[in-house]
């Protein structure tokens, strides 16, 4: 086992038990997390069981009377703290997410900063919680609306973001006035169990929030979408695993909120700044391995793609802690071997390799950055995500084709545009139907818009004042005079 904690300034970040109610509660059985870089094993933790999960359930349940009754400025007080000590901890909890996760440390610490920003901004948001008087239909009568925090919020959490999904959905609803219960993926634990030693040291009272990590996904979430005592569970993962989590959901009509794939175009006109647009679709497509929702997925272009060629060729894999490293491993082997059989595939129909296609000599993990050319939208890797560093480009005629073909897909999630004409970019904004539309540019998540799918892409926002209402019921409230 490597010795984590040289790799840490505050060892008290490194925990291996789960967090229940406020104790750091251990398990008969271990889950191993290992480098997805290196293969080392970096650390056997507690896994965590469907008991574990009711328990955490009863403690978030018992502490929601007393927390949701506080002031949303005593709230915000709290998470300003664990804030705060996110902030000074960035470093460190930046190199446990490269470790676990693989990603580069730039990105790492890119990831720590952006979610401890959702930890900011909705402390603050929630101080802004108003309710309306309506005028009245009767004079009889007095009409208003008061919000107030919709009880206990489980959440499940996906391996590619372990520290941001995690604040994403934690800090709007503890600064509603909400407790809850975090299961993170089995491969990334690590951060989820960082972030709530830094909760604990914050001051969240005991319940507020809960972490059960184990290997028994179904298990443990059966109970966090099933427990009579849970008002809400948020999740963000694969659409099949989210429809199957809503019909669970359904049997106790829970409030949900759903992050789920994504299959995003990236359309380059003809009048788009090719630089920029090169440098866009890097950031998009490269980032994390390829292994985001909002990952490029369709490349529409007029243009050669030899500039998108030599940034992809100028990429350095490596461990995400070594200098200069740019693309890190994809998080486990079978991620590997799917993305090759994608590649694979698509060249036995007729697809162009420009470059890439194999695997690569750092690790089994690792995947070359790859370039297909002469693709059409009936390949199963236009239609299914991607998620692994592949750029994967079909040329296009004119702004009404390319609109429906970018539409044609059962995902809704994020869209990309390249244009300098204003007129075609407001146009090709409106008709994209996605939940989110980047119009000459690549990265553009944020904790103060809101971030969701339609159509098979999810229900709900993260982020924004949407992403703060998610967590409220709005209570209307009549009084006879
Ligand atoms: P990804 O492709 O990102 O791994 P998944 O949907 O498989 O997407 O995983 C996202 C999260 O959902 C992880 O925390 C995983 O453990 C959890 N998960 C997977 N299957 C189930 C299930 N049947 N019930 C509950 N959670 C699950």
């Amino acid at each position: 086992m490597m010795e984590l904690t040289s790799y840490l300034k505050n060892n008290d970040l490194l925990k291996t038990e789960n967090f229940i109610g406020g104790d750091w509660r251990g398990a008969p059985d271990k889950l191993v997390v290992t480098d997805p870089a290196s293969g080392a094993v970096l650390a056997e933790i507690a896994d965590g069981s469907a008991a574990d999960a009711e328990q955490a359930v009863a403690a978030a349940h018992a502490a929601f009377p007393e927390w949701s009754r506080k002031t949303a400025g005593e709230r915000a007080a709290v998470l300003k703290r664990w804030y705060q000590r996110i902030v000074d901890n960035r470093e460190d909890l930046a190199r446990l997410l490269t470790l676990e996760q693989g990603k580069p440390l730039a990105e790492a610490l890119g990831e720590i900063d952006y979610g401890a920003s959702y930890i900011e901004w909705f402390a603050e948001e929630c101080r802004r919680a108003y309710g309306q008087t309506i005028p009245t239909h009767n004079p009889a009568m007095r009409l208003s609306t008061i919000r107030q925090p919709v009880g206990v919020v489980t959440c499940i959490t996906p391996w590619n973001f372990p520290n941001a999904m995690i604040t994403r959905k934690a800090a709007p609803a503890l600064a509603a006035g909400c407790t809850v219960v975090i299961k993170p993926a089995a491969e990334t634990p690590l951060s989820a169990l960082a972030l709530c030693a830094l909760a604990e040291q914050a001051g969240l009272p005991v319940g507020t929030i809960n972490v059960v990590a184990g290997s028994d996904a179904a298990g443990i979430g059966r109970v966090l979408t099933q427990d009579p005592r849970v008002a809400k569970f948020t999740f963000t993962g694969s659409t099949p695993v989210g429809k199957l989590l809503m019909q669970q959901c359904a049997s106790t009509v829970k409030k949900m909120s759903m992050e789920l794939g994504g299959n995003a175009p990236f359309i380059v006109f003809e009048d788009a700044d090719i630089d920029e647009a090169v440098s866009a679709c890097m950031a998009t497509k490269m980032r994390n391995a390829g292994q985001t929702c909002v990952s490029t997925n369709r490349i529409y272009v007029h243009a050669s793609v030899d500039k998108l060629q030599a940034q992809m060729a100028a990429l350095k894999s490596g461990h995400g802690l070594e200098g200069g490293t740019t693309l890190g491993p994809l998080i486990f082997r079978r991620a590997v071997d799917r993305v090759h059989g994608l590649v694979e595939e698509a060249v036995a129909c007729g697809a162009k390799l420009q470059m890439g296609g194999d695997f690569l000599p750092q690790g089994e993990n690792f995947y070359a950055p790859t370039l297909l050319t002469n693709m059409h939208d009936e390949m199963r890797i236009a239609r299914e995500e991607i998620f692994g560093p592949l750029a994967v480009v079909q040329s296009f005629r004119d702004e009404d084709e390319v609109i429906a073909r970018a539409n044609n897909t059962s995902f809704g999630l994020a869209a990309y545009v390249m244009s300098e004409n204003i007129r075609r970019a407001n146009r090709v904004v409106e008709a994209l139907e996605f939940g989110m539309v980047a119009c000459n540019a690549g990265v553009f998540s944020t904790a103060v818009a809101p971030f969701g799918g339609i159509k098979e892409s999810g229900i709900g926002r993260e982020g924004g004042v949407e992403g703060m209402a998610e967590f409220y019921e709005t209570k209307y409230c009549c009084h006879g005079v």
